[in-house]
């Protein structure tokens, strides 16, 4: 049956994918991104396909751009029946240079050089905010098109490092950590109005987001992005397409009875002590 399905962030690279595989069958799509032109690009690239998109420009931090944006997919596709929390991301505000503290640290005048101690509240707001309020919002103005409705259901994408953190990125860790533990609480705050609530916790994928942490300037690995790899059992980066069988399990009613659940697309990650 085709469903009303609402993307956002996915003018991105991961999500442009799962909008894609989504309308392949046979779903409308409302591709909201806060570029313009990143979401008709991707809504043209579907209809050219013979899917129906539409291209809707929104921010997922701002009620009243989220307010029109429901409009704008309610008069043109219909009440909304899927929603997936794309819009995500890491900032460098929220990073560190280095994954320890060493004493001599506090006495390194590089330019940009950052410690724990130097990290900007401002950045940690931002990552926390995309992420988390980034997900809680476009809930909160698209779930009441789906209450009381049949096949109802929302996807959220977590990460790998809400289950173990990963060096350097303590704000987008947390946050996804986050995005994981909220998704099993609306789980159970929706259980009785019929709309399941899902995640993914994708791995490593290459993405203009992290490309710089992961490798240099001639392509080659950086020792962070080698290091994934060492601890990646099947030895490869994901590409965006290993999110696409779960992204159409989870929005389908094939997984009725799957509500509150947090699957990993990490090729092993997870699993593996590293030893
Ligand atoms: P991406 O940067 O390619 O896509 C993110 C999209 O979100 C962009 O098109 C951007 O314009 C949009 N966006 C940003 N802020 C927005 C806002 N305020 N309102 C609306 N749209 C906004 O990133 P991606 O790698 O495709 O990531 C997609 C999701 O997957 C994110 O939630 C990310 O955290 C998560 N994720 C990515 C990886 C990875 O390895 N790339 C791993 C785990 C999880």
């Amino acid at each position: 049956m085709s469903k009303v399905v609402v993307v956002t962030g996915a003018g991105g690279v991961l999500c442009s994918t799962l909008a894609k595989a989504l309308a392949k069958q046979g779903h409308k799509i409302a591709v909201l991104d806060l570029k313009k032109e990143a979401a008709a690009k991707v809504a043209e690239e579907i209809s050219a396909e013979g899917g129906h998109a539409i291209g809707v420009v929104a921010n997922v931090l701002e009620k009243a751009s989220l307010e029109a944006a429901k409009a704008e997919v309610n008069e043109k596709l219909g009440a909304c029946d899927i929603l997936v929390n794309g819009a995500g991301g890491n900032h460098p505000l929220g990073t560190t240079s280095n994954p320890h503290l060493l004493e001599t640290d506090l006495e390194n005048t590089t330019e940009g050089f950052k410690t724990f101690f130097d990290l900007d509240p401002k950045g940690i707001e931002f990552v926390f905010n995309l992420n988390f309020i980034g997900t809680l919002l476009p809930t909160q103005i698209f779930a009441k098109d789906m209450v009381g409705k049949k096949g109802c259901s929302i996807l959220n994408i977590s990460s790998m490092n809400a289950f173990t953190p990963l060096t350097k990125i303590p704000a987008y860790s947390g946050a996804k950590a986050a995005v994981s533990n909220f998704t099993q609480w609306l789980a159970v705050h929706f259980s009785k109005v019929g709309i399941r609530v899902n995640a993914l916790a994708p791995g490593f994928f290459l993405t203009e987001q992290n490309r710089t942490l992961l490798t240099n300037e001639d392509g080659s690995l950086t020792q962070r992005g080698q290091q994934i790899i060492d601890q990646t059992p099947m030895g490869r980066y994901g590409v965006p397409e290993d999110l696409v069988s779960t992204t159409l399990y989870l929005c389908d009613d094939a997984s009725a009875f799957v509500t509150g659940v947090v699957i990993p697309i990490d090729g092993g990650f997870s699993a593996y002590s590293g030893v």
